[in-house]
């Protein structure tokens, strides 16, 4: 028998059948003239990842297993694998079992290709919506558009999406945008298709921005955009928006490694409410709190109900 295991999240069938959200917006009882903890109506933690942590555990039950990059950007989640002894390796060299498993966040179909080679026995825990964006991405090449990725050239899902491609190009600020625009400059229509996916946890309104100042930059291109980003990554901003607006302090409960969680915090700010990242109740400080009646709390993809609700049990007692 393995160690004790977090448990993630509970709203497991819920996600799967229904609206993709990880919480509902339950609210915490209260006296008059206590602070007020308001949940956003979707938080924490997606199927996607979800589904990852269970097969890793599943995995690790049955045998030695190594996790290629990082499952999930949750330092909670993160202790409890390497407790039930799963191995960690950053690079195809670093494997040091027959079995692998890939993360959510997925991975170029030549590395799934290598590691069979190396005679591997490779589990995906890649989630259905990343592999919808290599899909739509793979759709535009084979259509004659050249790939355009929206999202952080470093992350790992992006070096997935583009890892089988010759030539392509990834944005996110005003420097890509300046080259791509240099790239394709004083080309005729005909010649200039590009064809636009975005990391599944961008900010679609950032997404959007972006797309229409390639549109902008590049007149005469033909722009095709899929919307690749995901629904939990889209329920849980809007859920944001809809929090702050009454809410004199938001609380985003997620990993700092988290794109997700940064950027519902990023979120939080642009719409001028303060705003603090934590990943546990421990990072907390009472001074935030000071002159606010109502807090908003929400919590990024890859954190589990535990932690959560580890920080909204401080927050009530405050
Ligand atoms: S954030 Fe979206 S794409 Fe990523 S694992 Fe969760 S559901 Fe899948």
């Amino acid at each position: 028998m393995g160690p004790p295991r977090l448990r993630l999240t509970k709203q497991s069938k819920r996600e799967r059948n229904g609206p993709s959200s990880g919480g509902t917006g339950r609210q915490a009882p209260r006296r008059e003239d206590d602070m007020q903890v308001r949940m956003a109506d979707h938080y924490g933690m997606c199927f996607g990842v979800r589904d990852a942590v269970d097969l890793a555990l599943r995995l690790t039950d049955a045998g030695p297993v190594t996790i290629l990059g990082d499952l999930v950007h949750n330092p909670d989640v993160v202790a409890q694998l390497d407790a039930a002894g799963a191995g960690r390796a950053s690079t195809l060299e670093e494997v040091g079992t027959r079995a692998v498993l890939l993360t959510a966040h997925g991975i170029a179909d030549r590395v799934k290709l290598q590691l069979r080679q190396a005679g591997r026995e490779v589990h995906d825990a890649t989630c259905p919506l990343v592999t919808r964006a290599h899909l739509a991405l793979k759709k535009l090449v084979a259509d004659g558009y050249f790939p355009v990725v929206i999202g952080q050239a470093r992350h790992v899902e992006v070096r997935g999406l583009v890892g089988d491609l010759d030539d392509y190009a990834i944005v996110l600020d005003s420097a890509d945008l300046d080259r791509l625009a240099d790239r394709f400059d004083g080309r005729t229509a005909e010649n200039v298709r590009l064809g636009i996916v975005s990391q599944t946890t961008q900010p679609i309104e950032k997404v959007r921005e972006i797309v229409e100042d390639i549109r902008r930059r590049l007149p005469a291109a033909e722009v095709r955009f899929v919307d690749t980003v995901c629904q939990p990554t889209k329920d849980r901003q809007e859920a944001l928006r809809a929090l702050a607006r009454d809410t004199d302090v938001v609380i985003v409960v997620g990993g700092p490694d988290s794109n997700n969680s940064r950027k519902l915090t990023e979120l939080a700010r642009s719409l001028g409410r303060p705003a603090y990242q934590v990943s546990s109740a421990g990072e907390l400080r009472r001074e935030w709190f000071a002159a606010a009646g109502v807090v908003g709390l929400t919590a990024g993809t890859s954190t589990p109900d535990p932690v959560i609700e580890e920080v909204r049990g401080w927050l009530e007692r405050l």
